[in-house]
């Protein structure tokens, strides 16, 4: 259901910070109430899309429909919600996610190279750079620093001037969007978070083998591209 196009029709104005009750029907879903976001104010009848799914604590699933061409996370939407009081959430299942993280880089003398880091977390059985989600009111930069400690315990500093963006689909529907900067470990004290991370590695620059996916690939490429225009760093 999440990402229907649906057809909605405003009838009232559940906060002032951009939350509505509404109805609305589409294709495989029957009319029904639901409830309305968007960070601009929305009247009367408008084409939106299924972002959430609330699934409530008595068993029944509230849509939540934002208009078309905004993209809203999970915090922002939580937070728009806990503005009706008596909508008791027992998970929250969004259409689009959003993580930071970074390539993180230490010179190594014996390899003559760079080493990257790696994680393997939990669920994944795939080895990529250290991330996680965005949270209510942080930076992309904010983030990442943020879930490199909860990670991996290393305070890492970002380098100016590069950003990478992938988007991919887990689980078929959900449309993720990872952002990964360039960092430095100001120390070398990795301690893994066991509830999260399973083992990690570092491997040279040049070689990179270990990660699995194609735009971790590509990543690694740019990065090598950003050391061979800015030198040693
Ligand atoms: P986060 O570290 O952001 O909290 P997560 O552990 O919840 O992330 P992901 O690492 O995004 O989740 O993995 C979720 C799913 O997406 C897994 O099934 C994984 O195989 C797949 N996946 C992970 N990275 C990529 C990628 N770069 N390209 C395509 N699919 C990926």
């Amino acid at each position: 259901m999440l990402s229907t196009e649906v057809k909605v029709s405003i009838y009232g104005t559940l906060s002032d910070k951009g939350l509505y009750s509404g109805y609305v029907s589409g294709e495989n879903i029957p009319s029904q109430n639901a409830l309305i976001i968007s960070r601009k104010s929305v009247y009367d009848n408008f084409t939106g899309i299924v972002t959430a799914i609330a699934h409530l604590e008595d068993g029944t699933d509230k849509l939540v429909v934002s208009p078309r061409n905004e993209i809203m996370y999970e915090p922002e939407i939580r937070n728009l919600l806990e503005n009706m009081k008596q909508l008791k959430i027992q998970k929250l299942s969004c259409l689009y996610e959003k993580s930071c993280g970074a390539v993180i880089l230490h010179w190594d003398n014996k390899a003559q190279d760079y080493m990257i880091l790696l994680v393997k977390n939990h669920n994944g059985r795939f080895y990529s750079f250290p991330k996680g989600h965005v949270e209510l009111w942080e930076n992309e930069k904010e983030t990442a620093v943020r879930e490199i400690k909860e990670e991996t315990n290393l305070d890492v500093k970002i380098l100016d001037g590069f950003r990478e963006i992938s988007d991919y689909c887990p689980y078929g529907k959900i449309r993720k969007r990872v952002v990964f900067f360039l960092a430095v470990a100001k120390s070398n004290n990795i301690r893994i978070q066991e509830s999260e991370i399973d083992s990690y590695t570092w491997v040279p620059l040049g070689g990179a083998g270990g990660v699995t996916y194609d735009n971790d690939r590509r990543v690694i490429e740019k990065v090598r591209r950003y050391i061979a225009e800015h030198g040693r760093i």
